[in-house]
């Protein structure tokens, strides 16, 4: 009687550090999304609209009009938050290619806070600081699609054509800025790298060239939250929307990109409930791209953020102006930014839940889901590694969702263990996952279990020539 008392007891510790892990509020993550400012949004988007265009291809030599002032300011203000930041432009000398109409040097701006425990991982927020005023050829016949815009553009006429870019995206360029200020104020974990990037406009070159570089690299980038056009919350046909913000993710429906969305839904929803983030299963917005695109293409998980409500009438002209523009929803995605950045930040890193065999001279690498069914064959038998445990692990949990539910359904924190049966679960039929979370509530992104897509391969017949 006294063992069941006894194991009673365990198992009711065990179910209430199952209710303290999971959905734990942190406060310090509390207190830095409320520190986001509209105030100072208003004041970078007002500075950023005044220096007249930040064009790719406008002025480098003025101190106040022009892509070179713009960058020089972006850097002094990301210096003058805090010592711990890293500044530095990324530049690069890119040559005429495409709509890259002259050879030109472009320059990311960079501010890197590292990182203490875990310093080789990295969350990047990102945002454009170019911007562009599409200013058409005389007799240019007129833009059909969205594809079509540039076509009939005169490069020499948009080079140093008034663009002040507020929504597109100095908005993006403002919400980085005002996180890289607060919460440079504090410690993380992981490292944290503001971005502004160059070259959106002609081609997202600024982020492909970064991207490119942190593969070869083989960084360890866990997230990339990029903010495109989060600064109106009246759209061109009257449309409001100022409590939403459209999430960008790629498919397929378990890749990283996904599982960041979801993050972002769940930190959202913890941390800023008067915002709803909004999970869009698509990488962009119906036939276009920005930032995160090549981010997601080289295998990191990435997302973008929109406001739900475009003014497409205003975009890429003289008119995307800070009259219509909204800082406090500026302000309210960046707290979702916010929200899930520091999280991520603090949080343990995601187990492994595959066993990635050696290639050989015959067979190329294979990635194996480390999920069976069990002894019975009618169990789900989960088992995932964690070769560097986080010192303030509280355990992990099992998510599962069906197939066809967009967003995880059951949770089950089972502690400190590698390996857990759900008895009668049949694999065939649900998703899994596990995450990391550690004493604060942190929590990790989710490692899905996934099978590898399906090889075409060619069946040879007899006498077939080769
Ligand atoms: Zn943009």
């Amino acid at each position: 009687m006294k063992n069941f008392t006894l194991a009673a007891l365990l198992l009711w510790g065990a179910v209430c550090a199952n209710a303290q892990v999971s959905g734990k509020v942190d406060p310090m993550v509390q207190k830095i999304v409320s520190e986001v400012s509209a105030e100072k949004i208003a004041g970078n988007l007002k500075k950023l609209e005044a220096f007249g265009t930040r064009g790719d291809f406008s002025d480098t030599t003025s101190k106040d009009r022009g892509i070179g002032a713009a960058r020089q300011w972006i850097y002094d203000e990301f210096r003058s938050y805090s010592p711990k930041l890293e500044v530095a432009f990324d530049s690069y000398q890119v040559k005429k290619q495409g709509r890259i109409w002259r050879d030109v040097e472009l320059m990311n701006v960079v501010a890197v806070l590292p990182g203490t425990t875990q310093p080789e991982k990295r969350i990047v927020i990102s945002g454009h600081y170019d911007s562009l005023n599409i200013i058409r050829r005389a007799g240019a016949p007129a833009p059909g699609g969205e594809e079509s815009a540039v076509v009939g553009m005169d490069n020499e006429k948009s080079a140093d054509a008034i663009a002040p870019g507020v929504s597109d995206d100095a908005s993006g360029t403002s919400a980085v800025m005002e996180l890289a200020r607060v919460m440079s104020q504090y410690k993380f974990e992981k490292t944290i790298v503001f971005v502004a990037f160059a070259g959106e406009e002609i081609g997202l070159v600024g982020a492909s060239l970064m991207a490119e570089k942190a593969k070869l690299e083989k960084q360890q980038i866990e997230a990339v939250l990029n903010n495109d056009i989060i600064g109106n919350d009246v759209g061109g046909d009257g449309q409001t929307a100022n409590r939403l913000v459209n999430v960008y993710s790629d498919d397929p429906n378990d890749s990283p990109s996904r599982a960041l969305a979801r993050y972002v839904k769940e930190t959202a929803e913890r941390y800023v409930p008067g915002m709803k983030a909004n999970p869009i299963f698509r990488a962009d917005r119906f036939g276009r791209g920005g930032d995160h695109t090549p981010f997601a293409a080289n295998g990191f998980a990435a997302v973008r953020f929109t406001t739900p409500v475009e003014n497409l009438g205003a975009q890429h002209s003289e008119r995307d102006t800070f009259d219509k523009a909204s800082p406090s929803y500026t302000a309210m995605v960046a707290k979702v930014n916010a929200a899930a950045a520091a999280s991520l930040a603090l949080a343990p890193s995601a187990p492994a839940v595959a066993r990635v065999s050696q290639a050989t001279a015959t067979t190329p690498a294979r990635v194996q889901p480390t999920l069976a069914r069990g002894k019975t064959m009618y169990d789900a038998q989960l088992r995932w590694t964690d070769p560097k445990p986080a010192a303030d692990l509280a355990g992990y949990s099992i998510v599962m969702r069906s197939t066809t539910s967009a967003f995880w359904e059951t949770e089950i924190f089972v502690g400190k263990v590698n390996e857990y049966t759900l008895p009668g679960v049949n694999i065939d039929t649900v998703v899994l996952g596990v995450k990391a979370i550690d004493n604060d509530g942190n929590q990790s992104l989710v490692a899905a279990y996934v099978t590898a897509p399906y090889a075409v391969r060619h069946i040879e017949l007899q006498g077939e020539k080769k």
